[in-house]
């Protein structure tokens, strides 16, 4: 759609997320900056982290991401049924998945362990191609890896399927479980483990093209940890994974989503009017209520209630009371609204308004989760999308 277009159904809607996919592009050319000879992964699983799967992804390759990462399948073939034909890895996989439908679509399957290699050689004997497998080694995640013996027990698995023809071994990988604490002694173990295991694999004879560790905190913050890639995502959508050292301007990020609703009802209440669900917020003196068409069937935490900051008028209000399904109440003071004036929840925090991070810190979680979770039932309107 066109941006006239998209303004126009945003404008129908009384909530919705607005996501500047020109700030996505920006992202991704300063996260090439700092992976320097690296190319870089962009990381679009979860619709994106909220944002939407196709219009990010296709974002994340104008700004310079070689590849693209998804944790499930799914994920990337939506990308490829797009008409997406950049490199593809998918990583998160439990038994019954359809690997032949990634061999297909040239998918690279990134494999933890021997059930999931000897699923993907079996499909690959099924459709009559080799299958294109990335390693995943657990460096001390204790996560989704390959961990201690079992490691080398799946490289030596892995070239026995490569000398038969059914797979090929294309990279090796392996995931940080402190990258936002690069002083953190397991950063610095966590890599040499990483060379070790990459050693393994060159020892094994596989043509690897990738190899990779970094997520965002470890671009930005650990640049040696590099190698042939990096694999950012929340930095992708202009947030900063290590708010403490440095929010998204010190990285020169834009965040790209803004969430913002428009005012349905406004009354005036006197002192001591108990509000929103089970009245836990009673107003101070008399006041001007507004209310608040999105809930936390839009995403809108219900940790949020009472304390959730919103831009209204230009000042800064909160939450008041309970976040309900659909709405919540917001106290203005004596701020002038209308019904139809623009709330804003969220945005790049440049005019004002709260950011994402500003929510996650008000309800007690991580901008991650803030944005993932914004439901698809709120329209996402896009701005800077080339006309089709
Ligand atoms: C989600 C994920 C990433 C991206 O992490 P960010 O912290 O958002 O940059 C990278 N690699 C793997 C394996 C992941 O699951």
């Amino acid at each position: 759609m066109t941006e006239q277009a998209n303004l126009l159904t945003g404008a129908a809607a009384t909530a919705r997320v607005t996501v500047d996919l020109d700030a996505i592009v920006h992202n991704v050319e300063v996260l090439q900056r700092h992976a320097g000879n690296a190319a870089v992964m962009a990381v679009v699983k979860g619709d994106a982290y909220g944002h939407g799967l196709v219009p990010s992804a296709r974002a994340a390759l104008r700004g310079g991401a070689h590849w693209l990462g998804v944790a499930q399948l799914q994920e990337a073939l939506a990308l490829r049924e797009a008409g997406v034909t950049a490199p593809l890895l998918t990583w998160l996989h439990a038994p019954g998945v359809d690997f032949a439908a990634a061999i297909r679509n040239r998918i690279d399957v990134g494999v933890p362990a021997i059930w999931e290699l000897d699923a993907v050689a079996a499909a690959a004997r099924e459709v009559g191609e080799t299958a294109r497998v990335q390693l995943k080694v657990d460096t001390g995640l204790a996560r989704n890896g390959a961990y201690g013996p079992d490691w080398p027990a799946l490289v030596d698995a892995a070239a026995r399927h490569v000398a038969d023809g059914t797979i090929s071994v294309t990279g090796v990988f392996t995931h940080f479980a402190f990258a936002d604490a690069p002083h953190h002694p397991t950063v610095q173990a966590q890599q040499v483990r990483f060379a070790d295991a990459v050693r393994d694999c060159e020892r094994a004879g596989f043509a690897l093209e990738v190899r990779h560790m970094s997520n965002s905190a470890a671009t930005l913050t650990t640049p040696q940890a590099a190698f042939d890639m990096v694999r950012p995502g929340l930095a992708v959508y202009g947030l900063s994974p290590v708010p403490d050292i440095g929010g998204p301007s010190r990285f020169d990020l834009i965040p790209a989503m803004t969430v913002s609703a428009n005012v349905t009802v406004i009354k005036r209440v006197p002192q001591g009017q108990g509000v929103s669900y089970g009245l836990t917020y009673v107003t101070p003196r008399e006041t001007t209520l507004i209310d608040v068409p999105c809930g936390y069937a839009d995403g809108v935490p219900r940790a949020a209630s009472s304390v959730g900051p919103v831009l209204v008028g230009g000042q800064r209000c909160t939450v008041a009371g309970r976040v309900c399904m659909d709405q919540f109440v917001v106290d203005v003071g004596d701020l002038p609204v209308q019904a139809g004036d623009e709330v804003v929840l969220f945005g790049t925090g440049a005019h004002g308004e709260p950011t994402a991070q500003d929510w996650a810190e008000a309800t007690g979680t991580i901008s991650y989760e803030i944005v993932t979770r914004m439901s698809t039932r709120l329209p996402r309107i896009y701005l800077g999308e080339p006309d089709a």
